[in-house]
Order: structure tokens, then C-alpha cells, then sequence
């Protein structure tokens, strides 16, 4: 099979695709023939060797892909063989024709999710809920402003607070992208790349402030998140790329918690809960991945590339 290899930390350029013998699942495993795999921001931090967790080299980079069950391994009874799949992590790597999962990191992809949406799901859905209901426990009637709306996380999590009775407002700097987030549910999308964009946000509140914040790029709005909290308010913390200076009285005077969260943190228990939560709202219709840009695997390099650039749409996935 053809796979992406990485044998050197370095840019988008050690990303090579070659050709390695076809994986076969042991006991408890299964394989899957990948027809799509969702390219992340984490993906590039790894590959750049700007990680706390680095893999052995050489490997082959992704956790998310979607496609068909190909053949099973012993005592595997969740899934079998012809079932459509979407992959929370692998043991051989979804940049790949094939990838070999572990049971639990295989969930069914309900019809009508394709495979590009579904290689969409794992880490932005499951990020998505996993600070929405896990850490900030959010509930019905709060209101929220998602930073960063317009990306893989922030379209997931729109769709997840609004299909659970928040009152959702999201920001994006591309007008392409404010409206796509407006589409997915939001009520009010303001561009972050206006200057004190963030005033708007106490005038939409009635001078309240928001409940929850979840925060795309924190080292560069944290200090100023905590200035449009409501009394009881949550931050979290779900990407940051430096550190960034907080008054810490803005948090103290309104009773605000700053929580960070890593997805890799969260017990099998609580994955199993975050993924029969996102089964429901992929059959129901309440969870509709957006695909902005498809690349063949051959292009990871540019994938790489375009997942950092400002301007997002929904998700970048790599097509086999
Ligand atoms: P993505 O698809 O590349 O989206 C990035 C988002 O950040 C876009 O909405 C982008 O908006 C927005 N953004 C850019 N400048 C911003 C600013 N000044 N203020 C607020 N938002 C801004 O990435 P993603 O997959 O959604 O991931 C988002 C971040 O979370 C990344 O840093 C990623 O590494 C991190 N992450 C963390 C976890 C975890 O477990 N903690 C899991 C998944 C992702 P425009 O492009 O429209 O400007």
C-alpha cells in the first residue's frame, strides 16, 4: 500500500509518500481500507518536532480517517467486514491506504455521513464536545462565544451547542468564513480581526458577558476573554500557540475559571461517552461535518501547509 512516511522532524517537505508492505490486524484489531483522512493542526506540530509526545521514526502521521472494514482480527465483535467506519486514532497511521485500530478506536459511520465527513469527526467533534460538556458543562440557555468558529473544532462545536440549546456566537476572519458559521447556527459571527471586536460581545449580552468561552488561540485573546466573562464564567483553553500575559482580577472578580484541556487526556469511558454522543447527532442530523478543501494523499506537503494558513473553512482531508 501507499502511505506517508516521516523519517526526520522538519517542514511539510518530510512528509514522503512510499510504498510499505500491507498491515494485517492481529487479535482485537481491524483494518480498514481509508477512503479519507482529516488533516489536523497537531499533526504539523508533531511532524515539526514540536511536541510533548513524539513518535520513533520512521512513522506514519494521522489519528482520523474514514472508510470500510476490510478484515478483522480475533474476538473483534463491535464491527465487521463491508461496515462503513470512522477511526479515533489507528496503530499504523491514517495518512495511509490502509490502517490498522484497535476495537475501540473504530465507530460506525452512520449513511449519511461520507467518507470526507467522517474523517472530519474525531478529533474536532470529539474536541468540540469533550470542552463543551466535559470540562466547561455547558448547559441549555447559556451563551457562548466560540474563538476561532470557522475551523474543524470551532464549525463542530457550533453545530453541538446549537443542537443543544446554547445561544452560540462565533468568530472568524475571513467573510467566507463568518458565514459559514453563521449557516451552522451561530446567531451572532463577528471577525477577529477587526480591532476591539470583543465590545460587541458585552452590547450582544446586555453588558452580561458570556458564560463559556472556548478559545481557538489563546496565547493571543486569554487576557481578554476574561473581560467578556459573566460572573461564573468558563475559558477553555483548546489551542495555544505562546504564552500570553492575564490580569488575573479579571478572572478573580467574577468568580472565572481558566481550564485547559488536551483531548488526549480524557479516559476511555469518557471517549466512549463523547462518541455515542457524536453517533447521534451524525444520524440525526444535528452533526454535519464540513468538508473546505480535499487533497490527494500524495499532497500531504501542501495539506501541511494550507491547515496553518489563516482563512479557514471547515476541514482539510487527504483522498487516498
Ligand atoms: P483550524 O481548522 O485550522 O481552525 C483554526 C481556527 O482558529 C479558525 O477558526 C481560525 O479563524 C481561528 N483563528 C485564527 N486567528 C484567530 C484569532 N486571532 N482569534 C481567534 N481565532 C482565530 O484548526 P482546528 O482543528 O479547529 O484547531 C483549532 C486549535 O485548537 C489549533 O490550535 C489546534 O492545534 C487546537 N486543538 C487542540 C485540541 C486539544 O485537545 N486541546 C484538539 C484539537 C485542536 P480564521 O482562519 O477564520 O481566521
Amino acid at each position: 500500500m501507499k502511505a506517508i512516511r516521516v523519517h526526520e522532524a522538519g517542514g511539510p517537505e518530510v512528509l514522503k509518500l512510499e510504498v510499505v508492505e500491507d498491515p494485517k490486524p492481529g487479535e482485537g484489531e481491524v483494518l480498514v481500507r481509508v477512503h479519507a483522512t482529516g488533516v489536523n493542526p497537531v499533526e504539523t506540530y508533531v511532524r515539526s518536532g514540536k511536541y510533548p509526545v513524539l513518535p520513533i521514526f520512521p512513522y506514519t502521521p494521522g489519528s482520523d480517517a474514514a472508510g470500510v472494514v476490510l478484515s478483522i482480527g480475533a474476538g473483534v465483535n463491535r464491527v465487521a467486514v463491508g461496515d462503513r467506519v470512522y477511526t479515533a486514532g489507528t496503530k499504523t497511521g491514517a495518512y495511509a491506504e490502509l490502517t490498522i485500530c484497535t476495537e475501540p478506536q473504530v465507530h460506525l459511520l452512520p449513511q449519511p455521513i461520507s467518507f470526507e465527513q467522517g474523517a472530519a469527526v474525531n478529533i474536532p467533534y470529539a474536541t468540540a464536545y469533550r470542552a463543551l460538556f466535559q470540562r466547561a458543562r455547558a448547559v441549555p440557555g447559556e451563551t457562548l462565544l466560540i474563538h476561532g468558529a470557522s475551523g474543524g473544532v470551532g464549525i463542530a462545536a457550533t453545530q453541538l451547542a446549537r443542537a443543544s440549546g446554547l445561544r452560540v456566537f462565533g468568530t472568524a476572519g475571513t467573510a467566507k468564513g463568518r458565514e459559514l458559521v453563521a449557516e451552522q447556527g451561530a446567531c451572532e459571527v463577528l471577525d477577529h480581526r477587526t480591532p476591539n471586536y470583543l465590545e460587541k460581545i458585552l452590547t450582544l449580552s446586555n453588558g452580561r458577558g458570556v458564560d463559556v468561552i472556548l478559545e481557538m488561540l489563546a496565547n493571543v485573546n486569554l487576557g481578554k476573554d476574561l473581560t467578556v466573562l459573566a460572573r461564573g464564567g468558563r475559558v477553555v483553553v483548546i489551542g495555544s500557540r505562546g504564552p500570553v500575559e492575564i490580569n488575573p482580577r479579571d478572572a478573580m472578580s467574577r468568580d472565572a475559571a481558566i481550564l485547559g484541556m488536551v483531548l488526549f487526556n480524557a479516559s476511555a469511558l469518557e471517549l466512549f461517552s463523547v462518541h455515542a454522543a457524536l453517533a447521534s447527532g451524525l444520524q440525526n442530523g444535528t452533526l454535519r461535518p464540513v468538508i473546505g478543501q480535499m487533497i490527494p494523499l500524495a499532497e500531504a506537503p501542501r495539506a501541511h501547509e494550507a491547515v496553518l494558513e489563516p482563512g479557514s473553512f471547515g476541514k482539510i482531508v487527504l483522498i487516498p
